[in-house]
């Protein structure tokens, strides 16, 4: 079963910035461990980028385009996106998930992710909404964008810092992943 990893940003993108803490190296940490431990379970995966910057796009939109073709001309069965999030309101925490269609498998694929984080590290469950970003759009196959939580909040900025809550969440997606998929026979 292949699974592509996209780990949001990168280049000359570092994504929201929050208590210190920048966006593009939490969703590649995090995507790395989830690659890891993907594989370890026997399944296929690649990962959009796996430094800051390796095969991003100067364009933006070119460079959106470009994951989705990506994860296309592979053939991957799943598109896993990786974010973090960010608001105007210090208070706003929470994981939530994405989709492009609800009542969809990835809709389904991203209620089982979301469960899975909130069960595991505690964060509250702020559920999966449907968005017209370009790598839900633009992917052939079941695709989720995964919102970890908030760099604006300082509880959660701490977390997405820390190597051992980055570990803890790319557990957390990867059981949420399994729970949904079954592991590769
Ligand atoms: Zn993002």
């Amino acid at each position: 079963m292949k699974i592509f990893i996209d780990p949001g940003h990168g280049g000359p993108d570092p994504g929201a910035v929050g208590n210190g803490v920048t966006e593009e190296f939490v969703n590649l940490n995090v995507s790395l461990e989830l690659a890891r431990l993907l594989r370890d379970a026997g399944f296929d995966v690649r990962l959009y980028r796996t430094t800051s910057d390796d095969g991003v796009l100067e364009n933006k939109n070119a460079d959106l385009r470009n994951r989705a073709a990506q994860a296309n001309s592979w053939g991957a069965d799943y598109f896993i996106s990786i974010h973090t999030n960010s608001s105007e309101r210090p208070a706003a925490q929470g994981v939530e998930a994405y989709v492009y269609r609800l009542g969809t498998a990835s809709e389904r694929l991203a209620q089982s992710i979301v469960d899975s984080v909130s069960d595991e590290l505690g964060s509250i469950n702020r559920g999966v909404m449907q968005a017209n970003f370009a790598v839900l759009r633009r992917t052939n196959m079941p695709a989720v964008l995964v919102e970890l939580g908030y760099l604006t909040n300082a509880t959660e900025a701490l977390n997405l810092n820390s190597p051992a809550w980055q570990r803890a969440v790319a557990d957390a997606i990867f059981q949420g992943i399994v729970n949904y998929t079954g592991y590769p026979v």
